[in-house]
């Protein structure tokens, strides 16, 4: 499966402890992150993530396009609730794409944990089906 891993800068602490307590998990699958999110979680971990560019830069922006063509399967995007982003058009952006497409999307640890673990139960594995009709 492909996920992706965004944080907003109050919630970069949070991903990094997310990423450690699930590594096991993670490794098993394709990971993308924004920039500056996947140097942290790259700092705290072994895991290997492609890396898009940061956030502020299009790296929401390079994540929705593989949403655009349905090849993400599931996006943790911890998402600061208090702070505006400059960048917020991006953010709200992705999330209509995840709709379009309906990709599981967490955006606190609360549901990301929950995502995490039925992915490792093989909850996501209707998300084969997808990629098979994607490549007929
Ligand atoms: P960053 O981008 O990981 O490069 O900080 C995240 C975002 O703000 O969308």
């Amino acid at each position: 499966m492909k996920i992706a891993l965004i944080a907003h800068d109050r919630m970069k602490e949070q991903i990094e402890q997310l990423a450690m307590a699930y590594e096991s998990i993670l490794a098993k699958h394709d990971l993308y992150a924004t920039g500056t999110t996947g140097s942290r979680i790259m700092e705290a971990t072994s895991l290997s993530l492609t890396r898009f560019l940061s956030g502020p830069l299009g790296g929401d922006q390079q994540i929705g396009a593989m949403v655009a063509r349905n090849e993400m399967d599931l996006i943790i995007f911890l998402r600061d609730p208090l702070t505006s982003q400059p960048h917020e058009p991006d953010i709200i952006a992705l999330l209509r794409l995840c709709d379009v497409h309906k990709i599981p999307f967490a955006t606190n640890l609360g549901s990301a944990e929950i995502m995490l673990k039925a992915l490792e139960l093989g909850q996501l594995d209707w998300r084969e089906v997808v990629h098979e009709e994607n490549e007929a």
